[in-house]
């Protein structure tokens, strides 16, 4: 149809649900109505008939979006922090990783939620809080005499958003906090519709001083003109292949040939995943320049992080106060 000078396309999505004449017309409704979801997430542009089966997956869904809404809302989620220690051992950058404290669900982790607050467009708010938040707490640990950086994960849904940089740059402001304290981790599907406005927003965030890191360096399509083109500062290796370490030949060629290549390139690396010595002690060998995992630390909350430097326990925890 035409609307002014604009040529708009119209895709029907219809939910249809068959009465008996049993059921309220209310009932019908929500039938239809869940028909319908069913249909948009099947991709639009199409008819579904209600069935049962359909009712318990999208109703526990939709619930799951609401409460998430209200979760948003109440700031019901919580960051805990996971250290990136150099090869003494010592914390430089601490990554913060969101939480759910559902009051009904309990902790409950980022694979859950995410991608809901994803296909529900709430990530966009939900990586404001949390940038807001690791604004604030780098503050806090900066003032206690502890120079950790933040860094924060971004959602490739994330880059939909209009003004992602402005919006980032402005809290930053706001909070007081410097480009520096902070860092942001990106994965490479966030690249892929690597368009003129993903290059702009990540070079303006780079331009601002935040560090750009590629997260899951290796599972994805780990292309080097990705890291070019966006003059990203460092990969992380991701667990997959650091699990193999030192025994698989496979791990060890590859992660090999990452650090050889960054190393090139002038690239920062962190090894993510790095659950026992035997890992740490091949890749501090081979000249891995920041490592990640239970080994080291679990994500825990800021108040709980128990970490060393130069051997001695650091305490991260605010005076009583706060
Ligand atoms: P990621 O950014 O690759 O984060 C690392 C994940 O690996 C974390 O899981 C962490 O707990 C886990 N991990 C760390 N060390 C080890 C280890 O030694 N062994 C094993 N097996 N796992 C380890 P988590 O916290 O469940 O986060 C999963 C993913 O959720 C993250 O992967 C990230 O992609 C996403 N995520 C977390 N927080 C945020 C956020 O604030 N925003 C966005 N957009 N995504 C987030
Ligand atoms: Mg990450
Ligand atoms: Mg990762």
């Amino acid at each position: 149809m035409r609307i002014g000078q604009y040529e708009c396309f119209v895709s029907p999505s219809i939910g249809i649900a068959v009465s008996d004449g049993r059921h309220s017309a209310t009932e019908l409704l929500k039938r239809v109505d869940l028909a319908l979801y069913a249909a948009k997430d099947a991709g639009r542009n199409r008819t579904v008939i209600y069935n049962e089966a359909l009712s318990d997956a999208a109703a526990s869904r939709r619930e799951l979006e609401q409460a998430l809404r209200r979760a948003l809302d109440h700031e019901e989620f919580v960051l805990h922090y996971q250290p990136q220690v150099n090869a003494q051992g010592e914390p430089e950058v601490m990554e913060a990783l969101l939480r759910w404290a559902s009051p009904d669900r309990g902790l409950v982790p980022p694979g859950v939620f995410i991608p809901v607050l994803e296909e529900s467009g709430m990530i966009i708010e939900a990586t404001r809080w949390v940038f807001r938040e690791a604004c604030r707490q780098a503050c806090r640990w900066h003032a206690m005499g502890h120079a950790l950086r933040i860094a924060v994960n971004l959602s490739p849904l994330d880059f939909r958003q209009a003004d992602l940089a402005g919006s980032l740059l402005a809290i930053l402001e706001e909070e007081g906090a410097s480009a520096s304290m902070l860092e942001l981790e990106v994965t490479e599907s966030a690249l892929l519709e690597a368009d003129e406005h993903v290059q702009q927003t990540l070079g303006r965030l780079k331009a601002a001083g935040l560090p750009l890191l590629l997260d899951d360096f290796g599972t994805g399509y780990a292309s080097l003109t990705y890291l070019q083109r966006f003059r990203f500062d460092g990969i992380k290796i991701d667990r997959e292949f650091v699990s193999g370490l030192p025994d698989s030949e496979q791990s060890v060629a590859l992660v090999r040939g990452i650090l050889t290549m960054a190393s090139h390139l002038g690239l920062h690396v962190v090894a993510e995943g790095v659950e026992n010595e035997r890992q740490a002690a091949f890749l501090r060998l081979n000249g891995c320049p920041s490592l990640q995992g239970f080994h080291y630390a679990r994500p825990q909350p800021a108040a709980q992080c128990r970490l060393q430097q130069n051997g001695r326990p650091i305490n991260l925890q605010l005076p009583l106060d706060g």
